[in-house]
């Protein structure tokens, strides 16, 4: 699932994580190995940070809207 991951004051949102969640509180659960994993991501992510990005599920469905002329 996607998921936002908070690191060093900002938040990266990565797809395709594997993550318990508690079906009480909702509250999200990573495996140790997939946490490091996140954490690798998120660390690429602030010396990537000039990068400009957008978020791809909504850039993916205006893609099947008509322009207006
Ligand atoms: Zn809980």
């Amino acid at each position: 699932m996607r998921i936002a991951f908070p690191y060093m004051g900002e938040t990266t949102y990565i797809d395709g994580v594997p993550v318990w969640v508690c079906n009480k509180c909702a509250e999200q659960y990573f495996d140790g190995p997939v946490y490091e994993r996140l954490e690798a991501i998120a660390k690429r992510r602030n010396s990537l940070r000039k990068t400009i990005t957008f978020p791809l599920g909504r850039y993916t469905a205006a893609a099947h809207i008509n322009r207006p002329a």
